[in-house]
Order: C-alpha cells, then sequence, then structure tokens
C-alpha cells in the first residue's frame, strides 16, 4: 500500500517520499486515516515502529484543515501540544514536525527542562501552531505566562507509560486541566498498566484501539541472549564482546547515573571510546555525545534509561544490558533502541546470579524465556552466592525501585535471591560455553535466528 492511498495531501506525501519512505509502517496504515477523521486513539506501538510519523502527518492535515481564520491579529496560537516524557524524545518529535511539515506554513518549536527558558520564550511569543514539550518546562512557562493551551485541538500523550513511571502524572493532570474540553486526543503507550487505562478512560472519547505489536512483547526483529557472568567481570566481558567481534556502534545501558560514568571511563581506558548520557549532564553535554556516536567518532554510548528513551539511532545493531532493569517493562524500551524500521538487532544481556529474580521478572513479561549463553572464560564461579542489589537512590520526579516491586508484585530479598542456584535455568542446547572467538561468534550468528537476546543490570 503506498502512502499516497492514505489520504494525506501533497506536500506531505512529498516530504514523506523526499525522506525516502515508500511505504508506510502498519501503524502509520491504521492510525493516519482514523486520526484524518477525528478520531481519539489509544495505540500500542512499540518503539522503532513509525508512530512518530503515524501522528505527526494526519496532525499537521488536520491544522491545515482547521487553520484558517485561527490566527489572532496575525498572532499564532498553540493548536496542537504533543507531551513527551524525555528531552531527547521532545527534540526527536520537533525534528520529525519539521520535516514532515517542511512544505507547510505551520510553524512549531520545542520546550525542555535544562536548557534556558528565554530562547524558548521568545519563539513562543513570536507563536507556534505546534508545541512539543515535556511537562515540567511547559509548567514553567505556563507559569511565566509565556504559553496560552485554551486553544489546543489536538493533545498527543507520546510515550505515556513512561511519563508515568517517571512520576509525571501530576504534572500531566495539571496540563490537562489547561486545556479546552473539546479537542482531539492521541495517546501512545508501549506498555499498558492499570495506571495508563485510568488515564485512557478519563481522557479519550470512543478512541479507536490501534496495536501493531503484542502488548509488553519484545521488538519482533530483535534477537536476545543472557550471557551470564559475575558481576566482577562484566566490564571485562564487554571491552571482550566488543573488541573480539569489532563492533562499531553499541548502545549499553547501566542502572545508575554514577554506574554510567564509570563504566564508560573504564571502557575508554580498555582502548574502547565511549562517552555516557545521563540526567545529570547538562543538556549541550548529551547532544554532544549522541551526535559523535551517531557520526561513529565514539563507539559506544552508556545509557541510563531514562536518559535512553526516546532515541533515534538509525542503525544501531548491538544493545547490551550491563545491568538488568529494576522495572522489567524497561527491558522492552531498551531492546526497542535496535531492530528499528526494520534492520535486524542483537539485544545482550550480562547477568549476574544476584540479578536472577530481576531476570524472571523480565522473561515473565516477555512471556518467553531469553537463551543463556556462557562465554567461555567468563564461566560464572558457582561458589558465588546471590547479595541483594543495591538501592537505586532516585532523586528525580518518581521512583523506579517502588514501581519495580508493585510490578513484580513482591519485594526483592536477599533471601530470595541466595536461596536460587546460581543460573538454574540454563539447559544444555542453551548455556553451554562458547568459544571465545570472533570467528565462533559470527558463525553463531545464522543459527540464532529465532534465539532472543536481552539484557542486564549490575549495581554501580
Ligand atoms: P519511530 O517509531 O517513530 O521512532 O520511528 C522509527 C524509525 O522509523 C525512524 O528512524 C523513522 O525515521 C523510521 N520510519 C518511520 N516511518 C517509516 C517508513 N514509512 N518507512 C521507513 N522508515 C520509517
Amino acid at each position: 500500500m503506498p502512502f499516497s492511498s492514505l489520504g494525506l495531501r501533497a506536500e506531505l506525501s512529498r516530504a514523506v517520499s523526499e525522506k525516502g519512505y515508500s511505504i508506510p509502517t502498519p501503524i502509520q496504515k491504521e492510525a493516519i486515516p482514523l486520526i484524518l477523521q477525528g478520531r481519539d486513539i489509544m495505540g500500542g506501538a512499540q518503539t522503532g515502529t513509525g508512530k512518530t510519523a503515524g501522528f505527526t502527518l494526519p496532525l499537521l492535515q488536520r491544522l491545515m484543515a482547521t487553520g484558517k481564520g485561527k490566527a489572532d491579529k496575525g498572532r499564532r496560537h498553540v493548536r496542537a501540544l504533543v507531551l513527551t516524557p524525555t528531552r531527547e524524545l521532545a527534540a526527536q518529535v520537533a525534528d520529525s514536525v519539521l520535516t514532515y511539515g517542511k512544505h507547510l506554513p505551520l510553524r512549531s518549536t520545542v520546550v525542555y527542562g535544562g536548557v534556558s527558558i528565554n530562547p524558548q520564550k521568545q519563539k513562543l511569543i513570536k507563536g507556534v501552531d505546534i508545541l512539543v514539550a515535556t511537562p515540567g518546562r511547559l509548567l514553567d512557562l505556563v507559569g511565566q505566562r509565556s504559553v496560552d493551551l485554551s486553544r489546543v485541538e489536538i493533545l498527543v500523550l507520546d510515550e505515556a507509560d513512561r511519563m508515568l513511571d517517571m512520576g509525571f502524572i501530576r504534572d500531566i493532570r495539571r496540563v490537562l486541566a489547561l486545556l479546552p474540553g473539546h479537542k482531539q486526543t492521541l495517546l501512545f503507550s508501549a506498555t499498558f498498566s492499570k495506571e495508563i487505562k485510568q488515564l485512557s478512560h478519563e481522557l479519550l472519547k470512543s478512541p479507536a484501539m490501534i496495536e501493531v505489536a503484542q502488548r509488553n512483547t519484545t521488538a519482533e526483529r530483535v534477537t536476545q541472549v543472557i550471557h551470564p557472568v559475575d558481576q566482577h567481570r562484566k566490564r571485562e566481558l564487554l571491552s571482550y564482546l566488543i573488541g573480539s567481534n569489532n563492533w562499531q556502534r553499541v548502545l549499553v545501558f547501566t542502572r545508575t547515573k554514577h554506574g554510567a560514568n564509570r563504566l564508560s571511563e573504564q571502557l575508554n581506558k580498555d582502548g574502547i571510546t565511549a562517552d555516557a548520557i545521563h540526567g545529570n549532564k547538562s543538556q549541550g553535554a548529551r547532544t554532544r555525545a549522541l551526535s559523535q556516536f551517531k557520526s561513529g567518532s565514539i563507539h559506544v554510548l552508556v545509557a541510563t534509561d531514562i536518559a535512553a528513551r526516546g532515541l533515534d539511532i538509525d542503525q544501531l545493531p548491538h544493545v547490551v544490558n550491563f545491568e538488568l532493569p529494576n522495572v522489567a517493562e524497561d527491558y522492552v524500551h531498551r531492546i526497542g533502541r535496535t531492530g528499528r524500521a526494520g534492520n535486524a538487532g542483537e539485544a545482550m544481556s550480562l547477568v549476574c546470579v544476584d540479578e536472577l529474580d530481576l531476570l524472571k521478572d523480565i522473561e515473565r513479561l516477555i512471556k518467553r524465556e531469553i537463551p543463556k549463553d556462557v562465554i567461555e572464560g567468563f564461566e560464572p564461579d558457582p561458589a558465588i552466592r546471590a547479595k541483594p542489589l543495591g538501592k537505586t537512590r532516585n532523586k528525580g520526579r518518581g521512583n523506579q525501585q517502588q514501581t519495580a516491586a508493585k510490578s513484580s508484585g513482591k519485594k526483592k530479598t536477599a533471601k530470595s535471591n541466595s536461596q536460587r542456584p546460581p543460573f538454574k535455568g540454563e539447559n544444555n542446547d542453551q548455556g553451554r560455553s562458547r568459544k571465545r572467538s570472533s570467528q565462533s561468534r559470527s558463525g553463531q550468528k545464522g543459527s540464532s535466528q529465532q534465539r532472543s537476546h536481552n539484557s542486564s543490570r549490575k549495581a554501580a
């Protein structure tokens, strides 16, 4: 089915073909006609499915259709508001708005925290049709009377599950109170918790449900694997995997900001160019690290969950979970960074004995066992017993540790961990040692088509 059959106006079709897309992705096929009809949408979409174009294209078209007479003495009002959980995702959505809307006379801007508020105010004063924002900075701007949301016609909540995980629900409710009752609302979420369902009941009017991938399942094109390894040998194994396989672009997840910094320093000492990206870094430093990673001048980007959400990096074949996430849903988001837009991807997790409960939560969520593959020379020491994982200090909004405990429905205690023998789940097929050579590794790739790969976590 070509893009032209979706009923998009010529300027949008042109922008899409200039971007190089010829066929709409499944979510675009479903969402675009419904949004053009004015329907509210509840979209269950994995990252990498093309959902941004799925809502941006029809949003632009609807603004063009309703645009006449809206300018008040030449001043534009915000008519479409897109809320995102992170600065990176906001910047990315704003880029998409510019790309797809480049042949249309609509103005847009993006606002997020961590950078000076004044340039954002200046842009808003000039007037925009489309505003992409993170909730906190948007409320700051509302507080300073720099933005009026009373004429919003279309609201998009992108990665709504993440916004709730990050504790933005009160901010979101404050923003909602500033919007007109009559509007079109589009809610996208990779996962559907009770809280998301409740929010959608409150917000959406007879929504069309769109689901392009099964809920809480991992992206199909991503193969996943667990490499069991002792915690103190994870860094060594990571350097070995990167070096022996000559990986050029690897996104690595740690659980803490400190852990991200430390790992990136250690990798640099090992001769592997790396940088860290997390919430304590300035926006400038984050943008710089990301662009160096995209251009290939650094090979490894070490990120925390929050910093990595929303990153859109073309050609990202490898994601490594150096530590498993506290929240099982984050595993799905992490590995969704690879295998995007039809490309294949590998997600591997370095898992130590302390993390077996987290692994169990993840496997329960994705409803499959992730193959285990012990790398020869890095076999876990069976004498090492599980220790309790360190508590995450979460100074930001929300508390992921609590969410993790809630989502697993039980407390992770030292007792429950240490009672478990190390890597009980390994079987002969999946748990056998692998030769320490890149040759044997690449030889295995062909046969690992159906294997799934995954991620790991380790206390910093
Ligand atoms: P998203 O899920 O919106 O983050 O998009 C994931 C990636 O898919 C981005 O790199 C988009 O540029 C790309 N993409 C979106 N729509 C299409 C399409 N119809 N054909 C090919 N690539 C696309």
